[in-house]
């Protein structure tokens, strides 16, 4: 796998576009709306020159990278994709009408993958021809610095994604676990409820927003807080996770905190509004 399509240039497409371009691959960084390809690039260009300061690259090594990544906006580039990772928003519709025209482009023996967090992979999986060729890759946020991909397999997906995705995670220096498709995956379903009970902690007046995140630092000896999170992971991202965890489990211990609804409902969505539990 040489040649990376990207779908969605938001914080995980980019950083997704990042760490493919520093391990040598060529990308196609893909959004519907070009302005976003566009502040893509650009962000990514502001995050390799900070990891030249910091002494990780080199500035020739960040330009190579850089050089790697055009971005576009229309589908039909990604025809010459090796693996196709769709992240788009947390949208099923968007991903399902998304699957359903990259497989009439991307050819044959190409590997469709998706960085839903949430979203069945078998049904994703469905909108393909061949779903044998469809799989989850699901990165965790910021992707340059986070080491895990979660490599989802759906009811369908064949041994040989599953073998090929395995081998492309470990090449652009990632640690894969292999689960099988189920709500939320693995880490989600253990981390997105938790992060859920803090916001209910929250609504309830128990403690502020400083102190819930103090405490899950100190006490559970949390590198972030439980919010600091929810606003790192966009909380429109959040609630869509919540909410599949609830549907799709008919449970009703995953139902999202009301006030977690509020905030998305007022445009508060964390870090990439400026706003979410803290201000940025
Ligand atoms: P984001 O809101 O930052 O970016 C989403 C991007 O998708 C936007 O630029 C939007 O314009 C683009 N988009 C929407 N419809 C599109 C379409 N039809 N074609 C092409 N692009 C389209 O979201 P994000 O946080 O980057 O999340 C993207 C995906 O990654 C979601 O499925 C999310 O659940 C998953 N994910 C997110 C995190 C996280 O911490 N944020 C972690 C792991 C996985």
């Amino acid at each position: 796998m040489k040649t990376i399509g990207i779908v969605g240039a938001g914080q995980m497409g980019c950083g997704i576009a990042l760490v493919c371009a520093t391990a040598g691959l060529d990308v196609t960084l893909n959004d519907v709306d070009a302005q976003a390809a566009k502040r893509g690039i650009n962000s990514i260009s502001g995050n390799l020159a900070r990891m030249v300061s910091k002494g990780k690259m080199t500035s020739d090594e960040a330009t190579a990278a850089l050089g790697r990544i055009r971005a576009g906006g229309v589908l039909a580039e990604l025809i010459e994709s090796d693996l196709v990772i769709e992240a788009a928003t947390e949208n099923i519709q968007i991903k399902e009408d998304i699957l359903r025209n990259l497989d009439a482009i991307v050819r044959p023996g190409s590997v469709i993958a998706t960085n839903t967090s949430s979203v069945s992979v078998t049904r994703l999986g469905s909108m393909l021809g061949d779903p044998g060729r469809f799989i989850g890759m699901h990165f965790f946020n910021p992707v340059p610095v986070m080491a895990l991909v979660e490599v989802i397999r759906g009811l369908r997906t064949s041994d040989a994604t599953v073998d090929a995705t395995v081998a492309f995670t470990k090449r652009i220096g990632k640690q894969p676990i292999c689960v099988s498709n189920s709500p939320g995956f693995v880490v989600n379903r253990i981390l997105v409820p938790m992060i859920n009970e803090a916001i209910f902690v929250l609504q309830q007046g128990l403690a502020s927003a400083e102190e819930i995140d103090e405490g899950m630092k100190l006490g559970a000896n949390h590198p972030i807080g439980p919010l600091a999170l929810a606003d790192l992971i966009g909380l429109d991202t959040t609630l869509a996770i919540m909410n599949v965890l609830y549907a799709d489990f008919s449970d009703s211990k995953y139902r999202p905190a009301s006030l977690l609804k509020e905030m998305v409902d007022a445009g508060y969505l964390g870090r990439k509004s400026g706003r979410g539990f803290f201000t940025y």
